[in-house]
């Protein structure tokens, strides 16, 4: 496995699983953002509280409550709104995947249902939402920055912990509203 790939699934195994991710300690305000390229390929991961998303973490009790997880869940996959590439790099989103308790989204009800949420995903009070999105880029060489719009969308997060990693390299940065941009080289 190449080195690069073997570290995408190490991410996979952390993140992939909203559930599994309820189990740690998470920090109201604090979301995690992975970035991970390989030759065409860019794999982004965002993993946040759902509380910093929508202000709250306990099933929907009520019909403003479900809107505002469908809202949450909306702008979640509308990669564009969210995110910003270099347009040089030509990168097509090709998939967005959503992990959480209590999605809104038709799709996601036969996975999901109360007693599953309760029994896996829904750990000490706490619960996550992890988007990932798939992209495919033709020129790969020019992808040098991710610029993020995720502060102005979720106006309660406060502080994004970003991680990179390519064949070129890995990186960290601590993202905020004031600095919304995460180099990739
Ligand atoms: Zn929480």
């Amino acid at each position: 496995m190449k080195p690069v790939l073997a570290a995408l699934s190490g991410m996979c195994l952390m993140l992939c699983s909203a559930a599994g991710r309820a189990q740690q300690a998470h920090e109201h305000g604090v979301a995690e953002l992975h970035v991970a390229a390989d030759a065409d390929e860019l794999v982004i991961e965002f993993a946040s509280p759902l509380e910093s998303l929508v202000g709250f973490e306990h099933e929907p009790r009520n019909e403003a409550q479900r809107a505002a997880l469908a809202a949450a869940e909306a702008r979640l996959r509308d990669f564009d709104s969210l995110f910003s590439l270099p347009v040089a790099a030509g990168c097509v989103l090709r998939g967005v995947a959503l992990d959480s308790p209590w999605l809104q989204g038709a799709a996601h009800a036969h996975l999901h249902d109360a007693a599953h949420a309760h029994a896996r995903d829904h750990v000490d009070g706490h619960a996550e939402l992890v988007a990932g999105y798939t992209l495919r880029c033709e020129e790969p060489a020019a992808l040098d920055a991710l610029g993020l719009s995720l502060f102005e969308a979720f106006p309660r997060l406060r502080e994004i912990r970003a991680e990179r990693v390519s064949a070129q390299g890995q990186g960290a940065a601590t993202l905020r509203p004031q600095a919304t941009v995460l180099p990739l080289r």
